[in-house]
């Protein structure tokens, strides 16, 4: 049987895409995809601010570089933060097994719908990854507003 994967690591490098967008002058939200045993498939970062693209979040943006999967279902999605009705619906919509995130205490999307429908989904509640998205919603409300689709 494989061992758990270590998922701190793991979140590290959706942590350093974070910490890349938020010296681009974004959002710092990153996210991974794995493969179970391990193997990095893509990285990426919320780039609505340095694209104008409101559709590039860090789950969609690690999904697209880790181009065509044969399956998902043994794949983990790493994200700094809890992933919005978008990722969650990425999620759903191909299949991907397990969900792990940084925090979900800034914002809370549809993990506890992920869940329901039988997703895994590890919670790290990191400390850094509430800081960082904290610091960066404290500075910039108006950019965090826009992005969560809220007035
Ligand atoms: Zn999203």
């Amino acid at each position: 049987m494989p061992t758990t994967p270590d998922y701190r690591a793991m979140l590290a490098i959706a942590v350093e895409e974070a910490r890349l967008g938020l010296a681009e002058g974004g959002i710092p939200i990153g996210a991974a995809l794995f493969h179970r045993d391990g193997t990095l498939l893509g990285r990426g970062r919320n780039r609505r601010v340095q694209e104008g693209d409101p559709s590039v979040h860090g789950e969609t943006d690690a999904f697209r570089k880790a181009g065509r999967q044969r399956s998902y279902r043994d794949t983990i999605m790493v994200t700094t933060l809890s992933p919005c009705w978008y990722c969650s619906g990425l999620v759903r919509q191909f299949g991907i097994g397990t969900v792990v995130m940084g925090e979900s205490v800034n914002f809370q999307g549809g993990h506890d719908w992920l869940r329901e429908h039988g997703v895994a989904v590890v919670d790290l509640q990191d400390e850094a990854c509430i800081r960082m998205l904290g610091d960066y919603i404290a500075a910039h409300p108006e950019v965090w507003h826009e992005d969560i689709g809220e007035d």
